[in-house]
């Protein structure tokens, strides 16, 4: 057999971020997540593919009996999530290793809640960009009318100026 990544996660060898573990299955954060939420269920036994399980065997259902259970740890059995599995190159599977896919956290909800925060942040940025440009060239030249006014006529001077200023 050639090198198996997730054969190597499964005896150690290879490091992972485990969120489940039973003498069947392992489940892992993938490691470059699509979702927020995206955990691979893998078996033990090394199958390449979902072709290679005969029928009948026990394995599907229990990992989407873990499946499901990981969904309830993370709070979103309830919500929504996907779960799948990607056969052979056309299908998309790149690691031959069977494995399920539970992805979540995409949802319309979390978009509209991510998509709220960008925009504040957003806004926050421009009303500082717009505050910033029509701000400091008026601090500027307060700064240097105070600054000539002291340069000529002395701190007493400008005092007197600012008196005038407020009387007149
Ligand atoms: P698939 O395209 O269905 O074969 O999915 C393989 C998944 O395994 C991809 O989502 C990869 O990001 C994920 N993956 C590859 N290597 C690792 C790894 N060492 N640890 C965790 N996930 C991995
Ligand atoms: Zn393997």
């Amino acid at each position: 057999m050639t090198r198996c990544i997730f054969c190597e996660i499964i005896a150690g060898k290879l490091p992972a971020r485990k969120v489940y573990e039973d003498e069947l299955s392992v489940a892992f954060w993938d490691a470059r997540p699509a979702s927020p939420i995206h955990i691979l269920i893998v078996p033990k036994l090394h199958v390449p593919t979902l072709n290679d399980i005969p029928d009948h065997d026990p394995l599907l259902s229990h990992l989407g009996c873990v499946a499901r259970k990981i969904a309830m740890e993370l709070g979103v059995a309830d919500s929504g999530y996907r779960l799948f599995i990607n056969v052979n190159r056309g299908g998309g599977q790149v690691v031959f290793h069977l494995h399920a896919h539970l992805v979540a956290g995409n949802d319309v909800g979390t978009f509209f809640i991510h998509a709220a925060i960008a925009g504040s942040v957003l806004w926050r940025k421009l009303i500082g960009l717009f505050r910033g440009k029509t701000r400091s060239p008026h601090r500027c030249l307060e700064t240097e009318a105070v600054s000539g006014l002291r340069a000529t006529t002395g701190p007493a001077g400008l005092l007197e100026k600012f008196r005038a200023t407020l009387t007149s």
